[in-house]
């Protein structure tokens, strides 16, 4: 077996975290290897929304209080179902969350806002080096509320929102009309987000990335991270090119990046967040422009090279449990009553694992006590949008530059 020593970091996951990663450190002088098992941007990025969100104010999908985790475990919100095998998983995930104030706590906004203000940035910058512009779309998203309770509800979400000088507009069916004609006027307001940025093909895009990578000299090679160890003077993987080891290395794998660090002796309050998606033709010449959230129910419209892509809200269940996807055969007859989808354009529903720590917040920087190895994964919902931002803030980290953005809410050693 070949073993390559030029290498100055080995990241882990070629998701939109690891591709950007990798390219943040290139554009730095390192010499970068991009070790996945599979192609780049084929797992949870592939499958998202493929929404860049500016309101970044308040953490998706998790109970804060054990009320709404037993509104969940009755399985009566579409937005959210869980198994109760799941549950003694759970319980001490949401005790961690209760210690660390919950996800509604101001510390949420005050950390993430200034990563969700320069997402769309990020992603920009990336997108002009590799050729990508073409699947960014600058129209804004829209959540629609089919209740008056529903919508005002939201009030405090939209006041913070405000606060951050994050603008919102809300919009009544015949003014979402002129907007969106073919989504029907089946709701009570819309709120249309207009910093939010949206893409067609959150895979096509990571793939870009990764080839512009690649392009500059960047190594994407075959390899499984379980093998990561440290060695006399950095870390070492196994690859199908052979045993390759640097000084230092990212593990950027998503909702496998506990598979590799409890091993080592890092653990964290960590659950995954699973999610569902499926294509779906639109019936005659009807074209949706932008994402949509049909927030009472819990799911997502949004338009896809592929069709219209259906997601689901969130299943509390075990990572690598079989698929259950009722939650999508749930909100599909809502879905259709809202936008007039015809039939499904793939064979199969497509499975998908939101990484989620329990302030919500991911972890960005060194590991404790582990020289030479840096973290970056536990994005929850927004990962495609927090991936180049990410990227550029490990290199910072790692190359010894003042971050772009404070990565003291971000430490690993918060936990
Ligand atoms: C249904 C759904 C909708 C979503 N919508 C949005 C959205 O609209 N906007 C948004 O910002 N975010 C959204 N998200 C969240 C977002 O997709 C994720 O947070 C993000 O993709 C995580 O990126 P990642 O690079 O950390 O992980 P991944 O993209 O999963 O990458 C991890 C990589 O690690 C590799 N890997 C795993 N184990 C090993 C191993 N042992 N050896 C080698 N390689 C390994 C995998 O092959 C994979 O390529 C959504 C998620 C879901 C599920």
């Amino acid at each position: 077996m070949t073993v390559q020593n030029n290498i100055d970091v080995l990241v882990l996951g070629a998701g939109i975290v690891g591709v950007s990663a990798g390219l943040h450190l290139q554009r730095r002088g390192l010499s970068v290897a991009l070790v996945d098992r599979r192609d780049p941007g084929e797992e949870t990025s592939y499958g998202n929304a493929g929404i860049i969100v500016r309101e970044t104010v308040e953490a998706h999908g998790l109970p804060e209080t054990f009320a709404d985790l037993f509104s969940y475990a009755l399985n009566l919100k579409p937005e959210a179902r869980y198994d109760w095998r799941f549950l003694p998983r759970l319980i001490p995930f949401l005790a961690a969350m209760r210690r660390l104030g919950g996800t509604g706590h101001d510390a949420y906004p005050k950390a993430m806002v200034p990563l969700g203000a320069a997402a769309l940035g990020e992603h920009e910058a990336l997108m002009r080096a590799a050729g990508a512009g073409d699947y960014l779309r600058k129209e804004g998203w829209l959540r629609v509320f089919r209740s008056r309770k529903g919508f005002e509800a939201t009030a405090p979400m939209r006041e913070a929102a405000a606060h951050y000088g994050i603008e919102s507009q809300v919009l009544t069916p015949e003014a979402l009309s002129e907007i969106e004609p073919h989504i029907a006027p089946v709701f009570h307001r819309a709120v249309m987000w207009p910093g939010t940025a949206t893409v067609s093909d959150p895979g096509a895009v990571t793939k870009a990335y990764a080839r512009h990578f690649s392009a500059n000299g960047g190594a994407v090679l075959r390899g499984d991270a379980l093998s990561l160890r440290p060695v006399s003077g950095g870390w070492q993987v196994t690859t199908a090119d052979g045993e390759i080891s640097a000084p230092r290395a990212v593990v950027a794998l998503g909702p496998w990046s506990p598979d590799v660090l409890e091993p080592l002796g890092l653990s964290f309050p960590f659950i995954v967040e699973r999610g569902y998606h499926r294509h779906f033709a639109p019936r005659g010449n009807a074209v949706l422009g932008r994402p949509v959230l049909d927030a009472d129910i819990g799911y997502v419209l949004a338009p896809m090279t592929a069709g219209i892509r259906l997601t689901t809200g969130v299943e509390f269940a075990d990572r690598d449990a079989p698929k259950t996807p009722v939650q999508l055969a749930r909100v599909l007859p809502k879905a259709r009553e809202l936008f007039p989808l015809g039939e499904a354009v793939d064979d199969d529903v497509w499975l998908g694992c939101r990484p989620t720590l329990a302030d919500g917040r991911p972890i960005i920087g060194p590991a404790p006590g582990r020289d030479g190895l840096f973290l970056a994964f536990g994005h929850a919902h927004l990962g495609f949008t927090l991936g180049p931002i990410t990227g550029r803030l490990v290199a910072e980290a790692m190359t010894g530059e003042t971050p772009a953005v404070d990565l003291a809410p971000f430490a690993a050693d918060r936990f």
